[in-house]
């Protein structure tokens, strides 16, 4: 990720984000920040950049053209993403940092004195982004908390091997209180539960303790984390047709948009965050992953582009819908698959035991797949350490560590992995080593991971694929009684972006 920062105090932004966790991301070019001094794109004789505003008033502004032209070397006139943090933005959150997290490139302006001229600002902004409702002398501060929320979001970063977007900030809780060594300080004893050496006890603890914190620091967070929950509960009463909203809202990757007024009065106390919005009688819930930027819908019968456009968010790539959508202009229906489930809590045998998360790295060894691979996705063979591969799916999953690979005979025989937004598929195995029990392996594998993260696993079946089907129930799936179709931007699949 390429964070240019367009600002009066270069010197502020550099000392700020050198160091540590970041700075060592910068060594390893995982993420690079270019401070970009505006001062230096001043026409004027004494490096100026402000003046008093029009109409009067406290304090001074910054001038349009300075800004612009620092924007237009930076940019080079490519449409980047770029951000004016001011206190009249939306809210930044941890979901928008989620989203800005996969971005290849972001701009962030600062602002300074009363602010910038608005003229500039309709030509190049794209986002409003404030950190919190006071008011900053410059947007330094912001601009640096917003890269460090960013960045901790981005692979590798963090240094840990499997997905930092599986770790993250979840389900609107606040974390449980941590200790560390001594045993006994000042009197306080560490919690006993924490001694113990029992993962279940510990697990329930934390749960207990976040939810208890939750309630009592931030009741509105609680609030939404209740009406998902509510949500869950009702949505389990057809568990196999809603598994995947079901494993979307409490992985935490979703949250509600919609839920229709029959569901609503059955599930849900709290109607502070969630929008009704009567037109829709059609639509039962509609939800939005944010990060993968999926849109998840159930209905009780067709639904048009038009009845989804009263909510579907503009940044939405994927619209899986549990009906058929009709009239479609923005979005193209790609595949009809079977949603299958492994409701078990046991993890499953495996006969290969050479198996191992695939990195970016590994990327030169599924070359030797034939043509025949693709994983019911496009892709292409690119490997590129600076992250040019933009809407390269399987390199994203690889860098999402959500990729595996099962190996026979020293090479890699196979694939299989978990699909934006939480499914499980990507697989494919070699020619030369089908029939063999590979794929089951692979398959077992995959779900005993996602079992160990307490989750259910799922994935989506292409209708056709029967094998994959016959497969999947052999190691204990079942299958939906309603199938779902899998929707895909129009201009994702012109731009070959998938
Ligand atoms: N007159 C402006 C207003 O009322 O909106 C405030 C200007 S503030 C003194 C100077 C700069 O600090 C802003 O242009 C903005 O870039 C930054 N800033 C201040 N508070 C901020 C906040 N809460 N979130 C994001 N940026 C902020």
């Amino acid at each position: 990720m390429k964070f240019h920062i367009l600002t009066l105090f270069p010197e502020m932004i550099l000392g700020g984000l050198n160091l540590s966790i970041l700075g060592k991301a910068a060594e390893n070019n995982i993420i690079s920040i270019n401070a970009v001094d505006i001062r230096e794109y001043s026409r004027e004789k004494h490096r100026k950049v402000d003046d008093y505003p029009y109409g009067g008033g406290a304090g001074m502004l910054m001038q349009a053209q300075p800004v612009y032209d620092a924007h237009r070397v930076v940019t080079g006139g490519r449409p980047v993403r770029t951000i004016y943090v001011t206190p009249q933005g939306e809210p930044f959150t941890q979901m928008k940092a989620e989203e800005l997290a996969g971005e290849e490139e972001l701009v962030l302006l600062c602002g300074h004195y009363e602010g910038i001229d608005e003229r500039v600002l309709e030509e190049i902004v794209t986002d409003y982004i404030s950190i919190g409702d006071y008011v900053l002398t410059g947007g330094e501060l912001p601009a640096m908390v917003m890269v460090d929320a960013i960045s901790r979001l981005i692979p590798g970063v963090l240094g840990n091997d499997i997905s930092s977007e599986e770790e993250s900030f979840h389900n609107d809780l606040l974390e449980y209180p941590h200790y560390s060594r001594p045993e006994c300080w000042h009197g306080k004893k560490v919690p006993e539960v924490l001694l113990s050496g029992n993962h279940r006890k510990v697990a329930a603890w934390r749960l207990e303790q976040s939810l208890r914190r939750t309630e009592e620091r931030r009741p509105d967070l609680y609030a939404r984390y209740q009406a998902k929950e509510a949500l869950v509960r009702q949505l389990s009463r057809e568990k196999r047709n809603h598994i995947h909203m079901m494993e979307s809202l409490s992985r935490g990757y979703a949250e509600i948009l919609y839920v229709s007024q029959a569901v609503y009065i059955k599930s849900l106390k709290s109607e502070k965050d969630i929008k009704k919005r009567e037109q829709s009688e059609n639509i039962e819930v509609l939800l939005y992953d944010r990060r993968n930027k999926i849109c998840m819908v159930s209905a009780r019968d067709i639904v048009s582009e038009e009845d989804l456009g009263h909510f579907l968010p503009e940044s939405t790539e994927y619209i899986i819908s549990s009906q058929t959508l009709a009239e479609q202009k923005q979005y193209q229906r790609y595949l009809t698959c079977s949603i299958m489930l492994y409701t078990q809590k046991v993890s499953l045998p495996l006969k290969y035991k050479e198996i191992r998360l695939l990195s970016p790295a590994d990327l030169p060894l599924l070359e030797c797949f034939g043509a025949e691979f693709s994983c019911g996705i496009h892709w292409e063979k690119q490997s590129n350490v600076h992250g040019e591969s933009a809407g390269n799916y399987i390199w994203d999953r690889m860098e999402k560590g959500a990729l595996y690979g099962v190996f026979a005979e020293g090479k890699l025989a196979g694939v299989a992995g978990i699909h934006k937004g939480g499914g499980m598929g990507l697989l494919y195995v070699d020619t030369p080593y089908r029939r063999q029990g590979i794929a089951m392996s692979l398959v077992a594998y995959v779900v005993n991971r996602i079992l160990e993260k307490g989750w259910t696993p799922y994935g989506y079946v292409p209708a056709e694929n029967t094998a994959a089907e016959k497969l999947l129930e052999g190691l204990g799936f079942y299958t939906a009684s309603k199938k779902v179709d899998i929707y895909i931007k129009l201009q994702k699949i012109l731009a070959n972006e998938i």
